[in-house]
């Protein structure tokens, strides 16, 4: 089976929850950032995400609040990064009590913090930041050595006991046969999944690391063809989306972002308006405008954060999908 058993259930619970409601926009994944401090400066990162002072985190009581706002039954929590954040350990507690299901996503350097005083548990997954083999990793992150350390922390995590999957931006620098080695070396280590996405072209990055609409089309084709041979966590839709054979609304609601300057709207990626509370927020973004990507900051996006819960929304329309989706979820 792809996903635990407990995450897809309680997904579903939570779609029927909201059918039941009426409700027909509502969150899927909270991306909750305590913090924008990091301890790297990627090329293909918004600089906002990592130029942050750390004394200007969430509290710990700020990001459970949000947790609880949301309702989501997953809670990305990503940043900046998380391991520099001091109260780690009791902010992932904190959503595990609530009964919400945890991506911890990392760079990786700092990890065996958390080990040293996290716990594994079934609600919690490892997400380590991975954008190809050693030489390409280490240029993206702009460093020597993070590619090793974070695969000397995913072996490490699997030796612990945590469910360890990795996340992958696909730059115009990235070569599929390289992805396709990344993908063997990854299986060859134990890793439980891995997610793969085109990068998205943030205004404040002046150089063009990033795929146009056609190259990303050419470049998901031979993505989805791997799928096939290894355990992607990309669903089997949205990889047809980036390859170009299906087209989707945005769903930006789906991932709605929690930042320490506010709630972020419209979306995980546009650098846009932040919004004091979840009310002001989720009433204030024009969701009919973002679903429509009209705009051009939309134009050669194809982003998981954004497209992963049209899958899942256009899931009902027809029923070869449900049924692509069941096969891809029982195939391994
Ligand atoms: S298409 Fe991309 S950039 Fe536009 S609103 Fe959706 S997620 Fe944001």
């Amino acid at each position: 089976m792809r996903f635990p058993l407990h995450i897809a259930t309680d997904m579903m619970r939570w779609q029927l929850a909201n059918w039941w409601r009426g409700n027909t926009r509502y969150p899927y994944v909270l991306m909750l950032e305590p913090l924008h401090t990091c301890n790297l400066a990627c090329i293909g990162c918004s600089p906002e995400r990592y130029n942050g002072d750390l004394k200007d985190r969430l509290s710990v009581t700020q990001c459970l609040e949000a947790v609880d706002q949301a309702g989501a039954p997953v809670v990305s929590i990503c940043g900046g990064e998380p391991t520099v954040y001091p109260e780690l350990t009791e902010l992932v507690e904190g959503v595990i009590a609530r009964r919400r299901h945890v991506y911890l996503c990392t760079n990786g350097i700092l990890l065996d913090r958390f080990y040293k005083k996290g716990r594994p548990h079934r609600r919690l997954s490892i997400n380590v930041h991975l954008d190809g083999m050693r030489e390409t990793h280490d240029m993206v992150t702009a460093r020597a050595g993070v590619f090793d350390r974070a695969v000397e922390m995913i072996k490490e995590g699997k030796r612990l006991g945590y469910q360890v999957c990795t996340n992958t931006t696909v730059y115009r620098e990235t070569s599929i046969e390289e992805i396709e080695e990344m993908c063997g070396f990854l299986t060859s280590i134990g890793i439980d999944g891995m997610l793969l996405s085109p990068g998205y072209h943030y205004e404040a990055i002046k150089e063009n690391h990033f795929l146009y609409r056609d190259e990303i089309h050419q470049k998901f084709r031979r993505v989805l063809e791997l799928s096939k041979r290894y355990r992607l966590y990309s669903t089997p839709l949205f990889l047809q989306f980036a390859a170009g054979q299906r087209d989707y609304p945005c769903t930006p609601w789906g991932n709605p972002t929690r930042t320490p300057k506010g709630w972020k709207g419209p979306c995980y990626l546009i650098e846009g308006t932040y919004y004091p509370g979840w009310k002001d927020f989720w009433g204030g973004v024009d969701w009919d405008y973002w679903e429509s990507r009209q705009d051009a900051r939309c134009q050669n996006c194809f982003m998981h954060s954004g497209f992963e819960p049209s899958v899942v929304r256009k899931l009902g329309d027809n029923p070869r999908d449900v049924w692509t989706m069941l096969r891809w979820q029982f195939a391994v």
